[in-house]
């Protein structure tokens, strides 16, 4: 231990992790509201991930995001897991506590809500069905806000349907699970859509669930956000809907970390966009 006070430390854990818009995210923050502080990307090996997380406190870091691959594993090193994250099965916000303990936080959830919530005052989740696309990671985090907003019925479809069948078993019955050549049918009368899919991110596989069925009072939302016009969003715009991007999730999934590790509370801004869109 020092004695003297240390320049607080946060930054990005995965591999890869040169992608990452976090460092731009949080770096924008620091210099916005004058915060000695530094975020910064780190490209870590699955076999360095506990070595790595040992050190880190003991190099001045108050706290780290965990992105892929290491969303699940960080769990293991973990002293404190909170109750989402043990919910969803994964971390995406580390805290280094003071008393040498590392606590394990999951608020992609609270990002997409709030996401929501500012993008779609009148969104109103309790209301109506959901329709889910995808079964991975994200949608995990997805479905057990929704489940937390009130959602009556969550309607899931993915390409690899046992994924889907994982979820139902472990969050209950308001899971129906679509099979995937039908997830179009699942849309009908639904009032929230959610691709959590990476299916139609630039370089990935086309976004091809027919929205035939669509309901033009839907409020429709994608995790993918290159580009920020998906596929998606934009038949969904065209057909009357609100449509929601999925930067906005990112940006707010980001305020609970910040707030913990440098002590203020940022705002999601649109200068804030501007410069992560901007990286
Ligand atoms: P993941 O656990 O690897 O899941 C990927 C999902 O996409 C699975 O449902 C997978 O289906 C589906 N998929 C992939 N390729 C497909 C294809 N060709 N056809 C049909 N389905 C396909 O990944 P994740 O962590 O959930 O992330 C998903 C996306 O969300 C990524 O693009 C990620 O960047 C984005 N994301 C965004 C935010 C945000 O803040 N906006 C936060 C988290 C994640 P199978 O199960 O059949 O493979």
């Amino acid at each position: 231990m020092t004695d003297h006070p240390r320049i607080p430390l946060a930054g990005v854990i995965g591999s890869p992790v040169a992608h990452s818009r976090s460092p731009a995210l949080h770096g924008f923050w620091l210099k916005k509201y004058g915060i000695r502080g530094h975020y910064i990307p780190m490209d870590i090996a699955e076999g360095d991930l506990e070595i790595v997380l040992r050190a880190l406190p003991k190099a001045g870091f108050v706290g780290c995001n965990v992105t892929i691959p290491h969303k699940e594993a960080v769990l293991a090193f973990a002293d404190v897991i909170s109750d989402r994250a043990a919910l969803i099965g994964a971390a995406n916000t580390l805290i280094f506590r003071a008393d040498g303990k590392i606590h394990a936080d999951n608020t992609d959830g609270y990002g997409f809500i709030a996401n929501l919530r500012e993008a779609a005052p009148n969104w109103k989740p309790a209301e109506a069905p959901a329709a889910v696309i995808g079964a991975g990671g994200a949608a995990r985090a997805i479905v057990a806000s929704l489940l937390e907003m009130g959602c009556p019925e969550i309607r899931l479809s993915n390409r690899t349907r046992a994924r889907a069948e994982t979820l139902r078993a472990e969050f209950g019955a308001r899971v129906v699970v679509y099979d995937w050549v039908q997830a179009g049918n699942m849309l009908e009368d639904a009032l929230t859509v959610v691709n959590t899919s990476s299916l139609g991110m630039a370089g990935k596989a086309e976004f091809r669930v027919p929205l035939d069925a669509l309901n033009p009072r839907a409020v429709v939302t994608d995790v993918v956000y290159t580009p920020l016009k998906t596929k998606l969003l934009a038949e969904a715009e065209a057909m009357g809907c609100t449509v929601v991007d999925g930067l906005g999730m990112l940006l707010h999934q980001a305020v609970p970390g910040f707030e913990r590790w440098f002590g203020h509370r940022p705002e999601v801004t649109a200068d804030l966009r501007a410069a992560v869109l901007g990286a």
